[in-house]
């Protein structure tokens, strides 16, 4: 499945309901969490609906790859200087709440909301 009409997140990736995005590519989107944990939080996620790291399969490695690959430049242009945490929460015991694969990242200075 390349999208999923109940997804959230392929609502986003069809602006079908709003986000603030902050990078849009062929295969990626990044855009600022709702509920932020840190003074910049944004999530990066796959335009193909992917709903967890493990149904990722060697044919998404490059999109994986990409996915971590975009995180510094991202925080370079939101002005994070000092350093971010990248997380990737997968299934039930991995606390995800989104089934559409995404990458949290966060920076800016502590202390932070959470995490
Ligand atoms: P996770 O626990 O990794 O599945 O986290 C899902 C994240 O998506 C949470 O941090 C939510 O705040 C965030 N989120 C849920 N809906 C939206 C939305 N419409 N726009 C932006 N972020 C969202
Ligand atoms: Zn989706």
């Amino acid at each position: 499945m390349s999208s999923d009409p109940n997804c959230i997140f392929c609502k986003i990736v069809a602006g079908q309901i709003p986000a603030r995005k902050v990078h849009e590519d062929e295969d990626l989107i990044a855009f600022h969490d709702i509920h932020p944990w840190a003074p910049v939080h944004v999530l990066v996620i796959p335009k193909l609906h992917i709903a967890t790291l493990s149904d990722a399969g060697p044919e998404h490695e490059a999109l994986l790859g990409r996915m971590l690959g975009l995180a510094p430049r991202l925080m370079r242009e939101l002005g994070v200087t000092n350093g971010f945490r990248t997380l990737v929460n997968t299934g039930k015991d991995g606390g995800q709440e989104v089934y559409h694969l995404h990458m949290h990242v966060m920076g800016g200075p502590r202390p932070w909301a959470r995490g």
